[in-house]
């Protein structure tokens, strides 16, 4: 089968790897579609640890191929996966932390992913999905698990001021999942101008070009603050914006390597509450019926379909103006 690997940083190489067979207990998946996202190119640049070789890609859902004997699943099922594989049974796990589980692994990160033609996968990742959905929309599984991790932990009750800064697809997904929260007010800051329009058209309220207005100036009193950029500035814009006694839930991620200044004296005064949102932990069931449910505009989200051969290039590349989501079918 063919295959995208990361022998070593910044060294992509796609070719045909040996098919895996299923033990007891695993699946093999024939992929429909594999998201690229920014984890992606920071694991590529070597910014965030991975596995090496590896078969990168962990947003992505198939057709069951294979199954082993005693399986509870089907051939023909098509199916979304959590890339993220935990123990069950440390106490992180037991709590419900399952992000924090010590032998955390996932699947295109530590262990092959499906930027593949086929992937092994546990039992225990795999989530069916409705009949007749749009295959495009398994790769926003993933990704809208980790959305609503975030707005889990923001607490919406309906009627927030909600700010959005950063118009990536999580940045779109929590504009969408901001709105089926009942948010009253969702503000998106983005410097691109095609991903303000589109999320004018998914539910922002107001959108706001950082190149044009100073967003410290302009904004202010939001309730919760979604930092969906991985970015120093947007993180610092956060403790500015929020209103006293509000959130500000931190989605994107920097690298590791990243420090940035924060003012104690105001998060004390304001009691800003600063809160990191990581992964997807017990999310995936919920992501697949709600993208089953079609309450979401994903398809404003793909920029473009590409194959396996085009991966490279586009991790190679910073995205380009008026990108959002590329979407690869082995
Ligand atoms: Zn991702
Ligand atoms: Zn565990």
């Amino acid at each position: 089968m063919r295959a995208v690997s990361l022998l070593e940083v910044n060294r992509l190489v796609v070719g045909e790897v040996e098919r895996p067979v299923p033990a007891a207990g695993q699946c093999l998946i024939k992929v429909l579609v594999c998201g690229i996202c920014g984890t992606d190119r920071h694991i590529y640049k070597g910014e965030y640890p991975s596995g090496k070789p590896v078969i990168l890609g962990h947003e992505f859902g198939g057709i069951i191929e294979e199954v082993a004997a005693g399986s509870k699943f089907k051939v023909g099922q098509v199916v979304s996966i959590d890339p993220n594989i935990v123990c069950g049974k440390c106490s992180d796990c037991l709590a419900g932390r399952t992000a924090f589980c010590p032998e955390l692994t996932a699947l295109g990160v530590n262990i092959n992913g499906g930027l593949a033609e086929y992937v092994l996968t546990p039992d225990s990742q795999i989530y069916p999905v409705i009949d007749g959905l749009n295959p495009l929309h398994l790769a926003f599984i993933e990704p809208l698990a980790c959305s609503i991790r975030g707005l889990d932990l923001a607490e919406l009750k309906g009627g927030e001021r909600v700010a959005v800064l950063g118009g990536g697809v999580i940045g779109l997904l929590v504009v969408q999942l901001a709105k089926l929260a009942g948010a009253s007010e969702i503000v998106l800051v983005t410097r691109q101008k095609f991903r303000r329009e589109v999320a004018l058209k998914i539910g922002a309220t107001r959108v706001i070009d950082p190149k044009v207005e100073n967003v410290e100036q302009v904004l202010s009193g939001i309730d919760v603050t979604f930092e969906c950029a991985g970015a120093p500035e947007t993180i610092a814009q956060s403790q500015e914006i929020t209103r006293r006694g509000g959130s500000i839930i931190i989605l994107g991620l920097t690298a590791a390597a990243t420090k940035l200044e924060i003012n104690p004296f105001n998060i004390v005064v304001n009691e800003l509450r600063i809160q990191g949102s990581f992964l997807n932990p017990l999310t995936q069931a919920r992501a697949a019926e709600l993208v089953g449910s079609g309450k979401l505009n994903l398809d404003i989200l793909i920029s473009k379909v590409i194959d396996l051969d085009g991966v490279a290039a586009v991790l190679d590349a910073p995205p380009a103006e008026g990108d959002i989501k590329y979407l690869v079918c082995p």
